[in-house]
């Protein structure tokens, strides 16, 4: 510590004011005064500081000791006029402790004069732990919280500094957007710790899979993007192929072996875009449609695909507003029963009456509200606004019938299903008897034990379901009995051309004997000739629906409607 300066600058704390000194001395923060380079004072906070005692400072060297030997680190931020003299008013640099150890410090000085001569007073403050939270905001700001890896911020820098350099040098790259097919079902249906972990487990695989000049970032929930510097369309194939490959094998978590696969969207710079923006829009449009082609595959971007995207997005905002603004209506299809040829119910059906578009169907919307999550509040409105107008018939003193509600797979195994279902029986005061539920087979047979549950749930409040479409997915008689279903509704495919097709009749007629034998009703859907009413009779089927009695109708139409049944004279 030896400067070569004379040493014995003289202790001043004798001179000072007592209660000045008392102060000085119980500070939380180091204090110093120093004169000709040497400590003429400092208090026990900053002895402590630098790992000294006060008598080992004071005389015997001054601040620029205890600061890295690097004259230039102590410059470093020095602001406050020409060069950074000690008593310039406010500096940043690095402070060596006694035991080697380096912090980074700010140091404020102030001048004095004592005995007629220059000073300085100086506070030092340790400024770790302000740079350890720096840092670590720093890390929050770039990347993800829960992966670790590079989030949206971060990526699109590295985006932006890839594409400025290819620019330059007419360079390729990829960029691969990826998402895992299903991954909420386990979110909702294992917890998100569940979830978490599983997302932590898919980064590291496919962090394994990928390249070190490779970018891999999370831009939230389950969706990844990766970049891949330097690769064409060929390289992008093959590492997509490795990113599915790494997935193959199921994850074990808590306990659960769960099988992840993802679908993944390939876009290359510069022939899919030449910013940021449509490159990341055309990877997601190449994604959504390699979930379209059956999901764990990839698929890159095509023009053709965004004609089909603007119309999904365009839907999507315009749905959103839809819901709030009213412009959703149900039209209701009766429900016959072939016995008496009377409505004993009726289905609703949503329709959309779009300001620009007009009356849009619900095949084109259903699918994006499903996509989009839009599904639950559109299935609470439907559900709501059933049973509402329901009620309101048999408050107008029609026969009660039965209004069977069509639910959608996401809408069925959202968590707040069954209170929905709950809360819109109790806020019409309709009877849940009267309430039936259309499923679709694929909503009840994907995570059948889950479903089991809430069907059970739903029967136990006496709610009546159904299962829609039935023929089209892959029941077996034996999940069938499992479930407490009362009617299955032969899909309309195989009504359509009853009359020409013997094995459209076959399948027909095996639906209705097999819904005989298990003691469930079975529907007609889609009837729209006497022909096909009197084949479908002919077979016993007890039920129909279809334009051949009527179309779905605004509620007010139905009340005409039910004046004029029955439908059918004894044949
Ligand atoms: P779905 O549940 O199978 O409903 C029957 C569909 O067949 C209705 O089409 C209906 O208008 C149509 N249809 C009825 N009889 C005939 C006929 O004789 N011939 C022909 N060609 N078609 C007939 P819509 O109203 O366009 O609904 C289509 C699908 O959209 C429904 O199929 C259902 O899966 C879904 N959907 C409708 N409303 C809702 C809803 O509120 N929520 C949910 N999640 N899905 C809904
Ligand atoms: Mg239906
Ligand atoms: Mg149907």
């Amino acid at each position: 510590m030896n400067n070569g300066r004379s040493k014995g600058g003289k202790a001043v704390a004798s001179t000072m004011d007592p209660a000045a000194l008392a102060a000085a001395e119980a500070a939380k923060v180091g204090l110093y005064i120093q004169q000709d380079g040497l400590f003429r004072y400092v208090n026990p906070f900053l002895a402590r500081q630098f790992g000294y005692d006060v008598d080992e400072l004071i005389g015997q060297c001054g601040p620029l000791d205890l600061l890295l030997a690097d004259a230039e680190s102590f410059r470093l931020k020095a602001r406050g006029g020409a060069g950074a003299e000690i008593g310039a008013p406010v500096c940043e640099t690095v402070a060596r402790h006694r035991d080697g150890s380096t912090f980074p410090v700010r140091i404020v000085g102030a001048p004095l004069t004592i005995d007629g001569q220059p000073a300085t007073a100086g506070t030092v403050f340790d400024l770790s732990a302000q740079r350890a939270a720096e840092s670590r905001i720093r890390e929050l700001a770039d990347f993800d919280a829960l992966t670790g890896l590079p989030n949206r911020r971060l990526l699109l820098d590295r985006l932006l500094q890839l594409i400025a350099g290819a620019e330059r040098e007419e360079a390729p790259f990829a960029l691969l957007c990826l998402d895992l097919d299903n991954f909420k079902r386990i979110n909702e249906s294992l917890g998100h710790s569940v979830g978490d972990e599983l997302l932590c487990a898919v980064a590291r695989r496919l962090g394994s899979a990928t390249r070190r000049i490779d970018t891999l970032a999370r831009l939230g929930g389950d969706e990844f993007i990766l970049v891949m510097p330097g690769a064409n369309a060929a390289g992008a194939a093959d590492l997509a192929r490795r990113l599915l490959d790494a997935c193959n094998t199921p994850f074990t978590i808590a306990g659960h072996d769960l099988t992840v696969t993802p679908s993944l969207g390939v876009t290359t710079y510069p022939q899919d875009g030449k910013d940021i923006e449509t490159l990341l829009r055309n990877a997601d449009v190449a994604m959504y449609k390699a979930k379209e082609q059956g999901r764990n595959t990839f698929q890159f971007y095509t023009v053709e695909m965004n004609t089909a995207t603007f119309e999904r997005l365009m839907l999507e905002s315009s749905l959103r507003r839809a819901i709030r603004n009213g412009e959703l209506t149900l039209h209701y299809q009766p429900l016959i029963d072939l016995g008496s040829g009377r409505i004993i119910g009726v289905e609703a059906l949503v329709r959309w009456h779009h300001p620009d578009l007009g009356l849009v169907m619900p095949d084109r919307f259903i699918h994006v509200a499903e996509e989009t999550g839009l599904i639950n509040p559109l299935g609470d409105w439907v559900l709501g606004e059933a049973c509402r107008q329901a009620q309101a018939w048999i408050d107008n003193g029609l026969p009660p019938l039965v209004m069977a509600v069509n639910v959608a797979p996401e809408q069925f195994r959202q968590a707040g299903f069954v209170a929905a279902v709950a809360g819109a029986l109790a806020g019409s005061g309709l009877d849940p008897t009267l309430l039936e539920l259309e499923v679709t087979e694929r909503t009840v047979m994907t995570g059948a034990e889950i479903n089991i549950g809430t069907l059970a749930a739903l029967h136990r409040m006496g709610v009546k379901l159904s299962l829609d479409d039935f023929g089209t997915g892959y029941s077996s008689l034996a999940y069938l009995k499992r479930f407490p279903v009362g009617k299955l509704k032969i899909d309309r495919s195989f009504v359509r051309d009853l009359e020409l097709d013997p094995d459209d009749q076959a399948i027909a007629s095996t639906i209705v004997n097999m819904g005989r034998s298990l003691r469930l009703a079975v529907l007609a859907e889609g009837v729209e000739t006497r022909e096909q009413l009197a084949l479908l009779r002919a077979m016993d089927c007890t039920m129909a629906q279809g334009y051949f009695f009527s179309r779905p109708l605004p509620g007010e139409e139905i009340i005409e409607l039910l004046h004029r049944q029955p439908f059918l004279s004894k044949e």
